[in-house]
């Protein structure tokens, strides 16, 4: 019973994760005013915005001017559902399942973002530095791990992007992946910032060399890093903790 309101409730979060995933980017208001469907500017009416049914019972078309509506929605609302009622599956009714949910949506968002636009808004990942920060003064990793994981993350990766830019004279990594993986640090701790850091570069090398096998990218092409770091904190925080135990196990 409670996963299922855990579920609903996820339901109207992905409705709004929805609203800051189309106007973040576009640097618009995600309060106001009230959604409209975005090719013909039409306010949509209550029944139009429930989650995942207006979409099934619209058949994914607005009313007035017949445009069809993106899959992302739904689909975004049935993602973040999954991930209110896995996160209390996984943490149990505790504070730290509130920060952790919260940070699972954060990602959510920065992963179509970063997907679309090749952007990570900072409306999302300074405060996420932020709040990460304050929370682990009460929760995991601690204030110390966390710190050092904010520090060491934007470090580690302005470096990269630093040394990139020096060598080839183009930029090949935006200051909005050195502050993503700060905001990782700062909610995860520094061990499984470096993991995610790991599952983020396998991945994203494995997805490049497989668009250059398809001739569809080249050794120059630009992967949305981003997404790849939200992938990979995702998995980090989930599988991290025995990963890292059981790597550190090797050196006892
Ligand atoms: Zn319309």
């Amino acid at each position: 019973m409670s996963y299922l309101v855990a579920a609903l409730f996820g339901l109207l979060i992905g409705s709004f994760l929805n609203v800051c995933i189309y106007r973040l980017p576009r640097d618009q208001s995600v309060v106001w005013p009230a959604s409209r469907c975005t090719t013909c500017g039409r306010p949509l009416a209550w029944y139009e915005n429930i989650p995942v049914v207006s979409y099934l019972a619209l058949r994914g078309r607005c009313r007035t001017c017949g445009e069809r509506i993106s899959l992302q929605y739904p689909i975004v609302e049935l993602l973040t559902a999954a991930i209110i009622a896995g996160a209390l599956a996984w943490y149990g009714p505790t504070p730290l399942f509130a920060v952790r949910a919260a940070f699972a949506c954060a990602m959510l968002v920065l992963f179509v973002i970063d997907l679309q636009h090749q952007i990570l808004p900072n409306e999302i990942t300074l405060p996420g530095i932020l709040v990460g920060l304050a929370a682990s003064f009460f929760l995991e990793p601690g204030w110390r791990s966390a710190l050092v994981g904010a520090v060491a993350g934007a470090g580690v990766l302005w470096l990269v992007g630093w040394t990139y830019e020096r060598l080839r004279h183009q930029e090949g990594l935006g200051f909005g992946d050195v502050k993503m993986l700060g905001m990782i640090g700062a909610f995860l701790g520094w061990p499984l910032m470096l993991l995610t850091l790991v599952v983020a570069s396998l991945a994203g090398s494995v997805v490049g060399l497989g668009l250059i096998a398809a001739q569809r990218g080249h050794l120059g092409s630009k992967l949305p890093f981003g997404s790849f770091l939200a992938i990979g904190a995702i998995v980090a925080a989930l599988a991290g903790p025995d990963l890292v135990a059981w790597y550190a196990s090797f050196y006892r």
